[in-house]
Parts: C-alpha cells; sequence; structure tokens
C-alpha cells in the first residue's frame, strides 16, 4: 500500500495501477481541452460528489472508525455533514460567484469595458491530513471543481481505511480524466511533488508545509498551506465556567484532541484554575460517565504508536490534576489535565494533538496576549469572556487564523467564514466562496473600443509630448 505512486483500483472499469505521468498526463489534456470548465459540468461533480458522501456514508463511519476509531455520530458530524453543507452552499451560489464581475470605473475608463474573470488555474493538487481524511480532502475539492479546474487528490497515507476507500469509490462518481487519486507515502510524494501544478492545497503540519512550500517555488506554484499549532485558550472569571468547561472538553477531546483547532491549552488565573478543575471533573463525568473512560465508546484513539509514546511522555513527569493514564494497546488515553505547567515544558513546545490539557496560569488578560504573542500566530483563539473590554482586547491585539468567543472549534461551522491559518499556522484560506476564490485566478480585462470618439480620449499619451497633453 505505501510503495505504489498511483493506484486506481476503480473496480468498474479494471483500470489498475496507472503510472504517474499518464494520471498527469490524463488531467492536462482534460484541462487543455476544457473538460473541467463549463458551470453545467461543475455542478454535475459537485452532484455526484454529494452522491458518493449519501450513498458511502456506512464505508466512511466505518473506514474512519477503524482509522482513527471515532464513534460514527462524530464521523458523520465532521466527515460528512460539514462537507455536505459547503457542497450545497457551493452549489446554490456557483452560477453567481463564477459570473464577471464589473467593479466600478473611474472616470479613465468611463467608455471601457472593466471586468474580473474568475480563471480555473488549471492542474492542481490537493494533499491531506489523515485526522478528518475525508474532510480535509473533499473540503478543498470543493472549491477546486467549483473553480472548474483539472484536480489529483493525494490522501494521508497514515489513514490507511480512508486512503483506500477513497481512492476506490471516489472515481466510480467523479469524472475519470478531470479528477484522479494517488496514493502513497513520503517518497512517492516527494516524487509527486517534482512535477508542475498550477495550484498546490496543502493540509498538515506546519513542518512539511515548508517541504511543500519550498517545492511549489521551484515551479512558481500558488499555494495554499492549511497548518496546525497550538490554538490557545483564554478564559476568565466572569464567563459561566460549567458552560465554558463543558464546550472546552468538548473540543480537546473530539477525535481525542486530533484537531487543527482543537484548544491546546488553557490560560487563566489561579481561582479560575480551581473552579475549571471542578467543572471539568462533572464535565468528564457527564461525557463519560463515572467508570474508566478509557472503555468509553465516544473517545477516539491516537492514530499511531510512535503518537501515542509522545503524548504520554508529556504526562510523565508532569502535575496530572485530572486523567493520565492510557492503555497502548487500544492506544486510547483518558481525558488529562496538566497543571503548574512552565512555558518551556516539552507540552508547551509543541502542538499536542492529543486529549491532554495544560494549564498555564497568568494574572490578567495583557499578561495572556502577551504570552500569545511571543509565540507563533495560532490557527484558532479561544476568548471566554463575558467583558466587552476584555473580549475587544484580545480581538484587537492579537492575530490568529480565526477566533472564537465563548465557544471552541465551532467558527469551522459558520457559513461564510474563511478557514485557514496565518503565519506558521498557513497563508490562505477555503469554504464556500473563498474555497471558489483560492481556486480561480482573478484575471482583470480592459476592453476598450476602436472607434473615433474611444481614440480621442487617447490622445495625451502618443508623441510628441507637449506641455498641454502633460496636464491631462
Ligand atoms: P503531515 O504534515 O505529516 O502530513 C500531511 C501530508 O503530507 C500527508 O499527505 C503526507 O503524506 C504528506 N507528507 C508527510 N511528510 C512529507 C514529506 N516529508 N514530504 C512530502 N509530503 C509529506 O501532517 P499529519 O500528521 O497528517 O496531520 C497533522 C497536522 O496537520 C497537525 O499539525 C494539524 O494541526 C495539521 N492539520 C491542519 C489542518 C488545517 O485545516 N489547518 C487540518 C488538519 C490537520
Amino acid at each position: 500500500f505505501y510503495n505504489p505512486v498511483v493506484v486506481d483500483i476503480d473496480e468498474d472499469t479494471k483500470q489498475n495501477e496507472k503510472p504517474l505521468q499518464e494520471v498527469l498526463n490524463t488531467a492536462r489534456t482534460a484541462f487543455s481541452c476544457g473538460k473541467s470548465k463549463p458551470i453545467n459540468f461543475r455542478k454535475k461533480q459537485l452532484k455526484a460528489l454529494e452522491k458518493f458522501l449519501i450513498e458511502c456514508e456506512d464505508e466512511i463511519c466505518e473506514a474512519v472508525h477503524k482509522d482513527l476509531g471515532k464513534h460514527r455520530q462524530e464521523a458523520s458530524m465532521g466527515e460528512i455533514d460539514l462537507v455536505k453543507r459547503d457542497l450545497r452552499h457551493t452549489l446554490f451560489e456557483l452560477s453567481d460567484w463564477a459570473k464577471p464581475v464589473a467593479p466600478d470605473r473611474s472616470i479613465l475608463n468611463l467608455l471601457d469595458g472593466v471586468y474580473i474573470y474568475h480563471d480555473p488555474y488549471g492542474v492542481v493538487l490537493i494533499m491531506s491530513a489523515w485526522n478528518y481524511p475525508f474532510m480535509l480532502l473533499l473540503g478543498p475539492l470543493i472549491g477546486a471543481i467549483a473553480g472548474g479546474n483539472c484536480v489529483i487528490l493525494k490522501p494521508s497515507e497514515l489513514a490507511v481505511e480512508s486512503a483506500k476507500l477513497i481512492a476506490k469509490f471516489l472515481p466510480r462518481y467523479l469524472d475519470k480524466d478531470c479528477y484522479q487519486v494517488v496514493l502513497g507515502g513520503i517518497e512517492d510524494t516527494t516524487e509527486l511533488l517534482k512535477h508542475k501544478f498550477d495550484y498546490i492545497f496543502f493540509t498538515g503540519s506546519s513542518s512539511v508545509g515548508k517541504i511543500i512550500h519550498q517545492a511549489a517555488a521551484r515551479h512558481l506554484t500558488p499555494t495554499t498551506l492549511e497548518l496546525g499549532g497550538k490554538s490557545p485558550i483564554y478564559l476568565d472569571e466572569s464567563a459561566d465556567i460549567l458552560t465554558a468547561t463543558r464546550r472546552i472538553i468538548w473540543g480537546r477531546t473530539m477525535n481525542a484532541g486530533q484537531t487543527c483547532i482543537s484548544p491546546d491549552y488553557l490560560l487563566c488565573s489561579k481561582e479560575v484554575e480551581e473552579k475549571f478543575l471542578a467543572a471539568a471533573r462533572t464535565v468528564l463525568e457527564e461525557f463519560y460517565g463515572d467508570g474508566d473512560v478509557k472503555l468509553s465508546p465516544y473517545l477516539s484513539k491516537i492514530v499511531l504508536d510512535r503518537h501515542y509514546n509522545r503524548l504520554m511522555n508529556f504526562i510523565k513527569g508532569s502535575n496530572v490534576a485530572i486523567g493520565g493514564s492510557g492503555d497502548p494497546r487500544t492506544r486510547i488515553i483518558a481525558p488529562t489535565v496538566l497543571i503548574d505547567v512552565k512555558p518551556d515544558d516539552p507540552v508547551m513546545l509543541e502542538e499536542i494533538f492529543g486529549p491532554i490539557l495544560p494549564i498555564v496560569t497568568v494574572n490578567s488578560p495583557l499578561e495572556a496576549i502577551n504570552f500569545i504573542n511571543e509565540r507563533d500566530k495560532p490557527l484558532a483563539l479561544y476568548v471566554f469572556t463575558n467583558r466587552k473590554d476584555v473580549k475587544e482586547l484580545f480581538l484587537n491585539n492579537t492575530s490568529s487564523g480565526a477566533v472564537t468567543v465563548n465557544d471552541v472549534i465551532m467558527h469551522i461551522w459558520a457559513d461564510n467564514l474563511p478557514f485557514g491559518g496565518v503565519g506558521a499556522s498557513g497563508m490562505g484560506a477555503y469554504h464556500g466562496k473563498f474555497g471558489f476564490d483560492t481556486f480561480t485566478h482573478k484575471k482583470g480585462v480592459l476592453e476598450r473600443g476602436l472607434g473615433k470618439i474611444a481614440e480621442l480620449t487617447q490622445f495625451a499619451r502618443y508623441p510628441p509630448y507637449t506641455k498641454s497633453k502633460g496636464q491631462f
């Protein structure tokens, strides 16, 4: 599974392995012929993508359960519903989005036509991470199809069952020339990246994001990087602590904390910390009962042994206020809260990506803001407060991909908000119109008449240059 560069295991057509060059040539030819461009064709493909999600829902949930132990409801919500919502929104709006826009004209162009066309880039590469193997691949695909591009999809090799399912089933629904799936590990991806694409959309870690950016630079290929990092929470005494804690614990334990916008650490005062810990014990019992939480069907597993060991090492040697245990056989870690955490503790030096929440105490919102601003720009920032001045302080003095006030993660569900990072957490954005815009080049078009009146307005630009012409 890891070695073949390209696997197209569509049993209907018996097209088995295809050499990479053939895959790329097929996409290039399809784009050059204009196959992916007509609006009706794009809509048909988006509807087919929706059909795939509806008809394969059971298989999708099963694959995600095998890969990550995700509960069916969590899988439906994160992998299917979110994508369907974006699909329906895009289908509804696409005809409008795709129309050339006529911006306001200045006096210089009063007699001209001035337009912005939304050109597809061409053949685009979409690479994704393993933690939401369907949503992270199919979400950007919506924008790429809507924009009229041909697409090479590269799922993560770490969500093995999901990647196999995508390679096997998706080609049964989508046009086989315009949209193709390529499987493979690091070696194969390195080979893939040597080829020229017209756009690269990457979801993954910041460290691999740099590799992708360098590979793209060799061909001057524009890139969107959806990366990760540590997304902080600030919680103050004015918030309803029980409600805030329920939302925070949900966000930190969903998919076992393996969510790019999962709240990574908590900044609060010592007094708020005490209230938070009491509330967290109540909430965890509410969610997972009073037995061994590791046996709960609602907790996902950690994707690999390597990551399980990395996470358990964070816990070892830390002051554990809640949880702290793990089962290496199932790779399930009990939701864990760490206290007395120092800024240079290992758990604070990298994205955790697990169900562990360290608390760093601060004495004021300003101290929290300084703490955040001294570090890489987060993908998401969460502020829990009922104080308008505190909310404004964070909104106006920090930089992050997004902010949610008094909740976590839910900004991803808000229609019409861009989803993306800034600085080390990424560049570019997608979802809805932002996805369409990401995958289309904005081509400025000026159209001028050749008639006498049009030409009269141009006299000042031609030699011989005279003083009077210079005044125009
Ligand atoms: P990753 O960077 O290891 O892998 C992502 C993709 O890159 C995979 O397809 C993989 O095959 C490929 N890849 C890995 N190493 C490579 C290399 N050396 N050369 C070329 N390609 C390579 O990330 P991951 O472990 O799959 O995902 C976890 C990370 O992704 C976390 O940091 C998380 O925050 C981030 N993430 C971000 C978002 C977002 O929307 N911003 C969403 C999910 C995950």
